[in-house]
């Protein structure tokens, strides 16, 4: 997976690269979805969400800049397995998701791979995380109709965000770097992902 998918196709982090090749992705799937647990997509888990694709996770964490000391929020926890990836780059990660039960079966996972610099938030991340920030870098796995304000304003100065934008074919992986009160944007790379549901976010 790391040769073959992540470092034939962009991805040269190699922090990110060894983060990847560390956590195993099986334990975050569904028993009958483990012999597909290293395939080249997303795939389902519980509340008809999807476990990001291995290259997804890579180029997010790619571009958030992770040198081992930030705090980080994500948004949408899903299954846990992109937060065990952040827990092994940062020094902290906040991940909040909107579904108890997406969120319960993250922290199982999680414990049981005793990863311990993960702390999980049920509630609606298109607001952020607001009593932990300001954070260094923030990733959000769902896609917003524009970069959620709050997720911006919970950014320190020259803190990253990256967060899938809706477009009109596909959605567009962008990141958005602050500096003072301004952001500089860059896209990263089409993409699909299931919708942000929430204030900020879609209605659902
Ligand atoms: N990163 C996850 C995949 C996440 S899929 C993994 O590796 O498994 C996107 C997740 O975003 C879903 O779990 C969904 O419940 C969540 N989500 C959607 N809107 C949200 C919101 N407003 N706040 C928090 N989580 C949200």
């Amino acid at each position: 997976m790391v040769e073959r998918q992540l470092r034939a196709r962009g991805i040269e982090d190699e922090r990110v690269l060894a983060a990847m090749a560390a956590v195993p992705r099986e334990a975050f799937v569904e028993e009958n979805l483990r012999g597909r647990a290293y395939a080249d997509s997303a795939l389902p888990i519980a509340e008809e969400q999807t476990i990001s694709q291995p290259w997804i996770v890579a180029a997010i964490c790619q571009a958030l800049e992770l040198g081992g000391s930030e705090l980080v929020l994500e948004v949408g926890t899903g299954s846990g397995y992109s937060a065990a990836v952040l827990a092994r780059l940062a020094d902290h990660v906040v991940s909040v998701d909107r579904h108890e039960a997406l969120s319960r079966g993250a922290a199982e996972v999680l414990r049981s791979l005793a990863i311990g610099n993960v702390e999980l938030v049920v509630g609606d991340g298109s607001l952020g995380v607001p009593g932990r920030a300001p954070y260094d870098a923030i990733a959000c796995h769902a896609t917003a109709p524009a970069p959620p304000p709050a997720l911006l304003e919970q950014l320190v100065d020259g803190g990253r965000l990256v967060v899938p934008i809706a477009a009109e074919k596909a959605d567009m992986l962008t990141l958005l770097r602050r500096d003072g009160e301004r952001f500089e944007r860059q896209e990263i790379a089409p993409c699909r992902f299931v919708p942000l549901i929430g204030e900020e976010g879609f209605s659902s």
